[in-house]
C-alpha cells in the first residue's frame, strides 16, 4: 500500500496526523489486526484511549499522559501489541508561546515528566526555559497534559529513522 503524504511528513519528522495517534507499542499494521473490540480502550486507567478513525484506537494527552502501564496491551487478544517496540515514535517540543520562553514562571512540565526529560537551565536576566533531552523523553505526553498554554506539541523527530511503519 502506497505510503501517504501525511505519514511521509510524519515520518520525516513533524506533527502526527489523526490516524496517526496510535497506542503505544503499535504500528500502521493495527488496521490489518485489530478487530475494533474497544478491550484496549476500556483497560485504559487513564482514560487516554478511545475509539477514533473508523473505529480503530487512538490515544490523546487531553488530561492526563500514557503512564505505559501496559494495561491496554494485556487486554488486547490480536497481534496488536509488541512490547518490545518503542512506545511512541514522537518527542515533546516545546512551542514559542510557551510562559518561560515569555518570561513569566511556570516549570509545570518538569514536574510532570517521570524521565526527568525536561531541564530549565538558568539563563542569565531571564527565567529558566524548558529544554527536552530527545534521548530521556518516552512520548507519554504527560507534559503536554499539564501544560497550562497548551505549549508542548508531539513530534517524531527529524533524525529518526523510520521505524515506526
Ligand atoms: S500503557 Fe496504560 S496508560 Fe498507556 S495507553 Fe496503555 S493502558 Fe493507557
Ligand atoms: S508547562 Fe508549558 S508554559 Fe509552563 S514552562 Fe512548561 S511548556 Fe512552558
Ligand atoms: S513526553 Fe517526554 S518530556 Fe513530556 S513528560 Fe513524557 S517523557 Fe517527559
Amino acid at each position: 500500500m502506497p505510503v501517504s503524504q501525511n505519514r511521509r511528513s510524519f515520518l520525516r519528522g513533524g506533527r502526527p496526523s489523526a490516524s496517526e495517534w496510535r497506542p503505544p507499542w503499535t504500528t500502521a499494521s493495527i488496521t490489518d489486526v485489530c478487530t475494533r473490540c474497544d478491550r484496549c480502550v476500556e483497560a485504559c486507567p487513564e482514560n487516554i484511549l478511545f475509539r477514533g478513525d473508523g473505529g480503530f484506537p487512538q490515544i490523546r494527552f487531553t488530561g492526563e499522559g500514557c503512564t505505559l502501564c501496559g494495561e491496554c496491551a494485556k487486554a488486547c487478544p490480536e497481534p496488536v501489541f509488541d512490547l518490545t517496540r518503542e512506545a511512541f515514535p514522537w518527542r515533546a517540543v516545546i512551542r514559542d508561546h510557551c510562559l518561560a520562553k515569555a518570561n513569566i514562571h511556570c516549570s509545570t512540565c518538569r514536574d510532570a515528566c517521570e524521565t526527568s526529560a525536561i531541564r530549565f537551565p538558568p539563563k542569565l536576566g531571564h527565567v529558566a526555559v524548558p529544554e527536552v533531552t530527545l534521548e530521556d523523553c518516552t512520548g507519554c505526553g504527560a507534559c503536554v497534559a499539564v501544560c497550562p498554554e497548551d505549549a508542548i506539541g508531539l513530534e517524531a523527530p527529524q533524525t529518526e529513522s523510520p521505524s515506526y511503519a
